[in-house]
Protein backbone atom coordinates (compact mmCIF):
# COMPACT_ATOMS: atom_id res chain seq x y z
CA UNK A 1 0.00 0.00 0.00
CA UNK A 2 1.28 3.48 -1.09
CA UNK A 3 0.08 6.28 0.62
CA UNK A 4 1.99 9.07 -1.00
CA UNK A 5 1.23 11.24 -4.05
CA UNK A 6 3.20 11.68 -7.17
CA UNK A 7 5.60 14.67 -7.07
CA UNK A 8 3.54 15.75 -10.44
CA UNK A 9 0.11 16.37 -8.66
CA UNK A 10 1.59 17.60 -5.29
CA UNK A 11 3.24 20.60 -7.48
CA UNK A 12 -0.44 20.72 -8.90
CA UNK A 13 -1.51 21.38 -5.32
CA UNK A 14 0.49 23.82 -4.77
CA UNK A 15 -0.22 25.77 -7.76
CA UNK A 16 -3.99 25.59 -6.80
CA UNK A 17 -2.82 26.97 -3.58
CA UNK A 18 -1.32 29.99 -4.97
CA UNK A 19 -4.41 30.31 -7.90
CA UNK A 20 -6.90 30.03 -4.76
CA UNK A 21 -4.94 33.09 -2.60
CA UNK A 22 -3.61 35.10 -5.10
CA UNK A 23 -5.75 35.41 -8.34
CA UNK A 24 -9.00 34.13 -7.64
CA UNK A 25 -9.71 35.03 -4.02
CA UNK A 26 -9.53 38.31 -5.24
CA UNK A 27 -11.07 38.60 -8.51
CA UNK A 28 -14.30 36.66 -6.71
CA UNK A 29 -15.20 39.31 -4.07
CA UNK A 30 -17.97 40.99 -5.98
CA UNK A 31 -19.63 37.30 -5.86
CA UNK A 32 -20.78 38.10 -2.48
CA UNK A 33 -21.21 41.82 -2.60
CA UNK A 34 -22.74 42.27 -5.22
CA UNK A 35 -24.44 39.01 -5.97
CA UNK A 36 -22.63 39.21 -9.58
CA UNK A 37 -20.10 36.73 -11.29
CA UNK A 38 -17.17 39.14 -12.47
CA UNK A 39 -16.25 38.68 -16.25
CA UNK A 40 -12.22 39.11 -15.03
CA UNK A 41 -13.05 35.64 -13.14
CA UNK A 42 -14.70 33.56 -16.09
CA UNK A 43 -11.71 34.63 -17.95
CA UNK A 44 -9.39 33.60 -15.63
CA UNK A 45 -11.01 30.58 -15.19
CA UNK A 46 -11.40 30.09 -18.90
CA UNK A 47 -8.32 30.54 -19.84
CA UNK A 48 -5.74 31.77 -16.85
CA UNK A 49 -2.94 29.51 -14.80
CA UNK A 50 -4.97 25.78 -15.13
CA UNK A 51 -7.76 26.33 -18.12
CA UNK A 52 -9.67 24.21 -15.98
CA UNK A 53 -12.88 23.76 -17.88
CA UNK A 54 -11.18 21.03 -19.83
CA UNK A 55 -9.41 19.39 -17.26
CA UNK A 56 -10.72 15.88 -16.57
CA UNK A 57 -13.11 15.62 -19.90
CA UNK A 58 -10.59 13.12 -22.02
CA UNK A 59 -8.45 14.46 -24.34
CA UNK A 60 -9.76 12.62 -27.82
CA UNK A 61 -12.46 15.17 -27.29
CA UNK A 62 -10.48 19.04 -26.30
CA UNK A 63 -9.41 18.37 -22.89
CA UNK A 64 -6.63 17.34 -20.33
CA UNK A 65 -7.74 13.57 -19.30
CA UNK A 66 -6.96 13.78 -15.68
CA UNK A 67 -7.68 11.45 -13.71
CA UNK A 68 -10.22 11.74 -10.68
CA UNK A 69 -6.98 11.81 -8.36
CA UNK A 70 -5.41 14.11 -9.80
CA UNK A 71 -8.41 16.46 -10.28
CA UNK A 72 -9.63 15.63 -6.44
CA UNK A 73 -6.45 16.93 -5.49
CA UNK A 74 -6.31 20.08 -7.25
CA UNK A 75 -10.04 20.76 -5.86
CA UNK A 76 -9.96 20.42 -2.30
CA UNK A 77 -7.70 23.62 -2.80
CA UNK A 78 -10.01 24.78 -5.06
CA UNK A 79 -12.75 24.28 -2.48
CA UNK A 80 -11.07 26.97 0.14
CA UNK A 81 -11.98 29.66 -2.58
CA UNK A 82 -14.99 31.23 -2.80
CA UNK A 83 -18.51 29.07 -3.00
CA UNK A 84 -19.25 29.77 -6.40
CA UNK A 85 -15.87 29.03 -7.66
CA UNK A 86 -15.84 25.51 -5.51
CA UNK A 87 -19.67 25.38 -7.41
CA UNK A 88 -17.92 25.58 -11.04
CA UNK A 89 -15.15 23.65 -10.28
CA UNK A 90 -16.92 20.55 -9.35
CA UNK A 91 -19.56 20.54 -11.70
CA UNK A 92 -17.96 21.70 -14.72
CA UNK A 93 -14.89 19.08 -14.33
CA UNK A 94 -16.34 16.48 -11.85
CA UNK A 95 -19.44 16.12 -12.99
CA UNK A 96 -21.95 17.70 -16.03
CA UNK A 97 -19.99 16.35 -18.90
CA UNK A 98 -19.95 12.42 -17.62
CA UNK A 99 -23.24 11.72 -19.06
CA UNK A 100 -22.44 12.83 -22.52
CA UNK A 101 -19.21 10.22 -22.64
CA UNK A 102 -21.15 7.73 -20.79
CA UNK A 103 -24.41 7.42 -22.37
CA UNK A 104 -24.05 9.69 -25.40
CA UNK A 105 -23.98 9.41 -29.12
CA UNK A 106 -20.75 10.08 -31.28
CA UNK A 107 -22.19 13.11 -32.51
CA UNK A 108 -23.31 14.48 -29.16
CA UNK A 109 -20.57 13.86 -28.03
CA UNK A 110 -18.52 15.72 -30.61
CA UNK A 111 -21.05 18.57 -30.13
CA UNK A 112 -20.97 19.03 -26.95
CA UNK A 113 -17.65 18.04 -25.59
CA UNK A 114 -15.08 20.38 -26.86
CA UNK A 115 -16.90 23.45 -25.95
CA UNK A 116 -17.52 22.15 -22.69
CA UNK A 117 -13.51 21.53 -22.67
CA UNK A 118 -12.76 25.04 -23.24
CA UNK A 119 -15.68 26.51 -21.21
CA UNK A 120 -17.27 28.14 -24.77
CA UNK A 121 -20.21 26.77 -23.28
CA UNK A 122 -21.15 25.69 -19.37
CA UNK A 123 -23.93 22.63 -18.42
CA UNK A 124 -26.72 22.15 -15.57
CA UNK A 125 -28.23 19.20 -14.36
CA UNK A 126 -32.24 19.71 -13.70
CA UNK A 127 -33.50 17.17 -11.74
CA UNK A 128 -35.03 18.43 -8.32
CA UNK A 129 -38.95 19.68 -8.71
CA UNK A 130 -41.00 21.34 -5.90
CA UNK A 131 -43.31 18.78 -5.99
CA UNK A 132 -41.41 15.63 -5.57
CA UNK A 133 -38.70 14.28 -3.13
CA UNK A 134 -34.91 13.84 -3.59
CA UNK A 135 -34.82 13.59 -7.13
CA UNK A 136 -36.40 10.31 -8.25
CA UNK A 137 -40.45 10.79 -8.23
CA UNK A 138 -40.41 13.40 -11.41
CA UNK A 139 -43.42 14.89 -12.69
CA UNK A 140 -42.24 16.25 -15.65
CA UNK A 141 -43.85 14.76 -18.82
CA UNK A 142 -42.66 14.96 -22.88
CA UNK A 143 -44.47 13.86 -25.18
CA UNK A 144 -42.97 12.61 -29.00
CA UNK A 145 -44.03 14.87 -31.55
CA UNK A 146 -43.09 14.01 -35.16
CA UNK A 147 -38.89 13.94 -34.91
CA UNK A 148 -39.17 15.97 -31.53
CA UNK A 149 -40.39 15.70 -27.95
CA UNK A 150 -42.28 18.63 -26.29
CA UNK A 151 -41.69 19.21 -22.73
CA UNK A 152 -43.17 20.19 -19.43
CA UNK A 153 -42.72 20.64 -16.45
CA UNK A 154 -41.23 23.06 -13.54
CA UNK A 155 -37.65 22.34 -11.94
CA UNK A 156 -36.11 24.46 -8.84
CA UNK A 157 -32.89 24.79 -6.63
CA UNK A 158 -31.06 24.80 -10.08
CA UNK A 159 -26.99 25.42 -10.12
CA UNK A 160 -26.77 27.89 -13.21
CA UNK A 161 -25.07 30.78 -14.68
CA UNK A 162 -27.40 32.75 -17.13
CA UNK A 163 -25.30 33.85 -20.39
CA UNK A 164 -22.96 31.31 -19.39
CA UNK A 165 -24.92 27.92 -19.24
CA UNK A 166 -26.14 26.60 -22.71
CA UNK A 167 -26.31 23.27 -21.88
CA UNK A 168 -29.17 21.87 -19.03
CA UNK A 169 -29.86 18.49 -18.96
CA UNK A 170 -33.72 17.31 -18.48
CA UNK A 171 -35.19 14.54 -16.72
CA UNK A 172 -39.07 13.99 -17.82
CA UNK A 173 -41.93 10.94 -17.92
CA UNK A 174 -42.46 9.46 -21.51
CA UNK A 175 -43.96 6.61 -23.08
CA UNK A 176 -41.23 4.51 -22.07
CA UNK A 177 -40.76 5.93 -18.33
CA UNK A 178 -38.19 8.29 -17.27
CA UNK A 179 -35.80 10.22 -20.40
CA UNK A 180 -33.10 12.62 -20.15
CA UNK A 181 -32.59 15.17 -22.54
CA UNK A 182 -30.23 17.78 -24.01
CA UNK A 183 -31.96 21.16 -23.74
CA UNK A 184 -30.14 23.93 -25.52
CA UNK A 185 -29.80 27.52 -23.95
CA UNK A 186 -31.97 29.23 -25.35
CA UNK A 187 -35.08 27.70 -26.11
CA UNK A 188 -38.38 29.27 -26.62
CA UNK A 189 -40.36 27.16 -24.17
CA UNK A 190 -37.59 27.50 -21.47
CA UNK A 191 -38.13 30.26 -19.00
CA UNK A 192 -35.34 30.51 -15.70
CA UNK A 193 -36.52 32.22 -12.99
CA UNK A 194 -34.40 33.03 -9.85
CA UNK A 195 -35.05 31.95 -6.69
CA UNK A 196 -34.95 33.71 -3.24
CA UNK A 197 -31.60 34.23 -2.52
CA UNK A 198 -29.58 31.01 -0.60
CA UNK A 199 -28.62 30.73 3.03
CA UNK A 200 -24.82 30.62 1.63
CA UNK A 201 -22.88 29.89 -1.86
CA UNK A 202 -23.79 33.73 -2.60
CA UNK A 203 -23.36 34.97 -6.05
CA UNK A 204 -25.42 34.08 -8.99
CA UNK A 205 -28.81 32.88 -7.97
CA UNK A 206 -30.33 29.39 -7.93
CA UNK A 207 -33.11 29.07 -10.55
CA UNK A 208 -36.55 27.86 -11.25
CA UNK A 209 -36.20 26.11 -14.94
CA UNK A 210 -39.63 25.88 -16.29
CA UNK A 211 -40.22 24.13 -19.12
CA UNK A 212 -43.32 25.33 -20.70
CA UNK A 213 -43.88 23.18 -24.00
CA UNK A 214 -40.49 23.10 -24.74
CA UNK A 215 -39.56 21.63 -28.24
CA UNK A 216 -35.96 19.58 -28.10
CA UNK A 217 -35.28 17.17 -31.27
CA UNK A 218 -35.75 13.65 -31.10
CA UNK A 219 -31.97 13.58 -32.00
CA UNK A 220 -31.16 15.28 -27.82
CA UNK A 221 -32.33 12.04 -26.13
CA UNK A 222 -29.45 11.27 -24.16
CA UNK A 223 -29.51 7.37 -23.42
CA UNK A 224 -31.92 4.90 -23.44
CA UNK A 225 -36.08 6.15 -23.40
CA UNK A 226 -36.99 5.15 -20.20
CA UNK A 227 -33.32 4.84 -18.87
CA UNK A 228 -33.12 8.37 -17.54
CA UNK A 229 -32.78 7.91 -13.82
CA UNK A 230 -29.15 5.56 -14.82
CA UNK A 231 -28.35 8.74 -16.51
CA UNK A 232 -29.00 11.30 -13.75
CA UNK A 233 -28.23 9.17 -10.83
CA UNK A 234 -25.27 7.35 -12.71
CA UNK A 235 -23.77 10.54 -12.62
CA UNK A 236 -23.86 11.00 -8.97
CA UNK A 237 -21.78 8.23 -7.63
CA UNK A 238 -18.36 9.78 -8.50
CA UNK A 239 -20.03 13.07 -7.62
CA UNK A 240 -20.39 12.34 -4.05
CA UNK A 241 -16.58 12.04 -3.93
CA UNK A 242 -16.03 15.04 -5.82
CA UNK A 243 -18.24 16.72 -3.01
CA UNK A 244 -16.48 14.92 -0.25
CA UNK A 245 -12.76 16.40 -1.43
CA UNK A 246 -14.60 19.93 -1.66
CA UNK A 247 -15.56 19.44 2.11
CA UNK A 248 -12.29 18.13 3.25
CA UNK A 249 -10.70 21.60 1.07
CA UNK A 250 -13.26 23.65 3.60
CA UNK A 251 -13.37 22.25 6.61
CA UNK A 252 -9.30 22.29 6.22
CA UNK A 253 -9.47 25.59 5.49
CA UNK A 254 -11.57 26.64 8.50
CA UNK A 255 -9.07 24.92 10.70
CA UNK A 256 -6.22 26.92 8.98
CA UNK A 257 -8.27 29.82 10.10
CA UNK A 258 -8.92 28.78 13.47
CA UNK A 259 -4.84 28.24 13.84
CA UNK A 260 -4.15 31.14 12.48
CA UNK A 261 -6.31 33.21 15.20
CA UNK A 262 -5.65 30.69 18.08
CA UNK A 263 -1.93 31.66 17.70
CA UNK A 264 -3.26 35.51 17.70
CA UNK A 265 -5.39 35.75 20.00
CA UNK A 266 -4.72 36.83 24.28
CA UNK A 267 -7.16 35.96 26.41
CA UNK A 268 -6.52 36.53 29.84
CA UNK A 269 -2.53 37.05 29.45
CA UNK A 270 -2.43 33.38 27.20
CA UNK A 271 -2.56 32.75 23.43
CA UNK A 272 -5.77 30.63 22.74
CA UNK A 273 -3.46 27.98 20.87
CA UNK A 274 -1.30 27.23 24.30
CA UNK A 275 -4.85 26.41 26.14
CA UNK A 276 -4.87 22.83 25.82
CA UNK A 277 -8.88 22.67 25.87
CA UNK A 278 -7.90 24.76 22.16
CA UNK A 279 -5.18 22.08 21.36
CA UNK A 280 -7.28 18.98 22.15
CA UNK A 281 -10.39 20.80 19.57
CA UNK A 282 -7.14 21.81 16.68
CA UNK A 283 -6.06 17.77 17.42
CA UNK A 284 -9.79 16.66 16.90
CA UNK A 285 -10.49 18.75 13.95
CA UNK A 286 -7.14 17.42 12.36
CA UNK A 287 -7.81 14.23 12.91
CA UNK A 288 -11.31 13.92 11.58
CA UNK A 289 -10.54 15.77 8.64
CA UNK A 290 -7.78 13.81 7.67
CA UNK A 291 -9.86 10.37 8.02
CA UNK A 292 -12.53 12.06 5.50
CA UNK A 293 -9.75 12.73 3.05
CA UNK A 294 -8.46 9.16 3.19
CA UNK A 295 -12.13 7.76 3.02
CA UNK A 296 -12.44 10.33 -0.30
CA UNK A 297 -9.08 9.00 -1.47
CA UNK A 298 -9.86 5.53 -0.96
CA UNK A 299 -13.08 6.13 -3.17
CA UNK A 300 -11.42 8.23 -6.28
CA UNK A 301 -8.47 5.58 -6.24
CA UNK A 302 -10.86 2.71 -6.60
CA UNK A 303 -12.42 4.81 -9.29
CA UNK A 304 -9.56 5.31 -11.11
CA UNK A 305 -9.65 1.37 -11.03
CA UNK A 306 -12.79 1.18 -12.61
CA UNK A 307 -13.76 -0.38 -9.69
CA UNK A 308 -17.63 0.05 -8.38
CA UNK A 309 -18.03 3.03 -5.97
CA UNK A 310 -21.39 3.32 -4.98
CA UNK A 311 -20.81 2.31 -1.18
CA UNK A 312 -16.93 4.03 -1.09
CA UNK A 313 -18.44 7.28 -2.23
CA UNK A 314 -21.87 7.53 -0.06
CA UNK A 315 -19.38 6.98 3.04
CA UNK A 316 -17.20 9.42 1.45
CA UNK A 317 -19.77 11.97 1.39
CA UNK A 318 -21.74 11.03 4.39
CA UNK A 319 -18.58 10.99 6.64
CA UNK A 320 -16.95 14.57 4.69
CA UNK A 321 -20.31 16.22 5.29
CA UNK A 322 -20.45 15.50 9.32
CA UNK A 323 -16.71 16.33 9.73
CA UNK A 324 -16.96 19.41 8.05
CA UNK A 325 -20.15 20.42 10.03
CA UNK A 326 -18.26 19.74 13.17
CA UNK A 327 -15.18 21.77 12.47
CA UNK A 328 -17.15 24.85 11.64
CA UNK A 329 -18.65 24.86 14.64
CA UNK A 330 -15.75 24.61 16.85
CA UNK A 331 -14.05 26.85 14.37
CA UNK A 332 -16.52 29.32 14.72
CA UNK A 333 -16.23 28.82 18.47
CA UNK A 334 -12.27 29.40 18.64
CA UNK A 335 -12.56 32.78 16.96
CA UNK A 336 -14.85 33.65 19.46
CA UNK A 337 -17.82 36.58 18.77
CA UNK A 338 -16.06 38.51 16.10
CA UNK A 339 -15.78 35.25 13.69
CA UNK A 340 -19.93 35.66 13.71
CA UNK A 341 -19.61 38.77 12.31
CA UNK A 342 -18.19 39.41 8.63
CA UNK A 343 -14.98 40.83 9.52
CA UNK A 344 -13.34 37.33 9.11
CA UNK A 345 -14.15 35.07 6.14
CA UNK A 346 -15.22 32.09 8.68
CA UNK A 347 -18.77 33.76 8.99
CA UNK A 348 -19.08 33.17 5.10
CA UNK A 349 -17.32 29.65 5.08
CA UNK A 350 -19.51 28.17 8.09
CA UNK A 351 -23.28 29.71 5.77
CA UNK A 352 -21.25 28.11 2.50
CA UNK A 353 -20.69 24.77 4.43
CA UNK A 354 -24.72 24.10 4.96
CA UNK A 355 -25.19 24.14 1.27
CA UNK A 356 -23.28 20.43 1.28
CA UNK A 357 -26.35 18.62 2.82
CA UNK A 358 -28.35 18.97 0.02
CA UNK A 359 -25.98 18.31 -2.91
CA UNK A 360 -25.83 14.83 -4.57
CA UNK A 361 -27.65 13.26 -1.95
CA UNK A 362 -28.79 14.11 1.75
CA UNK A 363 -27.14 12.42 4.87
CA UNK A 364 -30.15 10.11 4.83
CA UNK A 365 -29.58 8.86 1.47
CA UNK A 366 -26.21 8.53 1.91
CA UNK A 367 -27.35 6.24 4.87
CA UNK A 368 -29.96 4.41 3.05
CA UNK A 369 -26.94 3.64 0.34
CA UNK A 370 -24.56 1.71 2.88
CA UNK A 371 -27.19 0.41 4.80
CA UNK A 372 -27.66 -1.58 1.61
CA UNK A 373 -23.82 -2.73 1.40
CA UNK A 374 -24.37 -4.01 5.19
CA UNK A 375 -27.86 -5.33 5.20
CA UNK A 376 -27.80 -7.13 1.68
C1 LIG B 1 -26.72 24.78 -3.17
C2 LIG B 1 -27.67 23.82 -3.84
C3 LIG B 1 -27.49 23.51 -5.18
C4 LIG B 1 -28.37 22.64 -5.82
N1 LIG B 1 -28.20 22.40 -7.16
C5 LIG B 1 -29.06 21.57 -7.79
C6 LIG B 1 -28.92 21.33 -9.20
O1 LIG B 1 -28.03 21.89 -9.87
N2 LIG B 1 -29.78 20.48 -9.81
C7 LIG B 1 -30.78 19.86 -9.12
O2 LIG B 1 -31.52 19.09 -9.74
N3 LIG B 1 -30.97 20.07 -7.78
C8 LIG B 1 -30.12 20.91 -7.12
N4 LIG B 1 -30.29 21.15 -5.77
C9 LIG B 1 -31.38 20.51 -5.07
C10 LIG B 1 -30.91 19.32 -4.23
O3 LIG B 1 -30.44 18.29 -5.08
C11 LIG B 1 -32.10 18.86 -3.36
O4 LIG B 1 -32.39 19.91 -2.46
C12 LIG B 1 -31.79 17.59 -2.62
O5 LIG B 1 -31.66 16.48 -3.50
C13 LIG B 1 -32.91 17.24 -1.62
O6 LIG B 1 -34.13 17.17 -2.29
P1 LIG B 1 -35.37 18.04 -1.76
O7 LIG B 1 -34.91 19.44 -1.54
O8 LIG B 1 -36.50 17.82 -2.71
O9 LIG B 1 -35.69 17.43 -0.34
P2 LIG B 1 -36.82 16.36 0.05
O10 LIG B 1 -36.78 15.20 -0.89
O11 LIG B 1 -38.10 17.08 0.22
O12 LIG B 1 -36.28 15.88 1.45
C14 LIG B 1 -36.43 16.65 2.66
C15 LIG B 1 -35.70 15.91 3.78
O13 LIG B 1 -36.26 14.59 3.95
C16 LIG B 1 -35.27 13.59 3.79
N5 LIG B 1 -35.80 12.44 3.04
C17 LIG B 1 -36.35 12.47 1.81
N6 LIG B 1 -36.68 11.22 1.42
C18 LIG B 1 -36.32 10.40 2.43
C19 LIG B 1 -36.38 8.98 2.64
N7 LIG B 1 -36.85 8.17 1.70
N8 LIG B 1 -35.94 8.49 3.81
C20 LIG B 1 -35.42 9.29 4.77
N9 LIG B 1 -35.32 10.64 4.63
C21 LIG B 1 -35.75 11.18 3.48
C22 LIG B 1 -34.15 14.27 2.97
O14 LIG B 1 -32.91 13.66 3.23
C23 LIG B 1 -34.21 15.70 3.47
O15 LIG B 1 -33.43 15.84 4.63
C24 LIG B 1 -29.44 22.04 -5.10
C25 LIG B 1 -29.62 22.35 -3.74
C26 LIG B 1 -28.77 23.24 -3.11
C27 LIG B 1 -29.02 23.58 -1.67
Amino acid sequence: MDFSLPEKILQLKEEAQDWVENVLNPLSVPLEEEERVPEELVEELRNGRFRFFGLTIPKEYGGEGWTATEWFTVLEELAKAYATVRLVAHTMNGLFWRPLLYFGTEEQKQHYLPRLATGEIWSANSLTEPEAGTGKDINSKAVKNGDEYILNGHKWLITLFPGYTKLIYAFAGTEEGITSFLVDVPNKGLVLKPMEKMMGCVGPRHYNVIYRDCRVPASNVLGEKGKGLDVAFGMLHLSRVSIAFCEVGLAQRMLDLAIDYAKRRSTFGKLLAKRQAIQNNIAQMGTEIQAARLLAYEAAWKFDQGQDIVKEAAMAKLFAEQVLIRVSEMALRIHGGIGYTKAYPLERHFRDARSFHFEEGTEEIQKLLISRYFLK
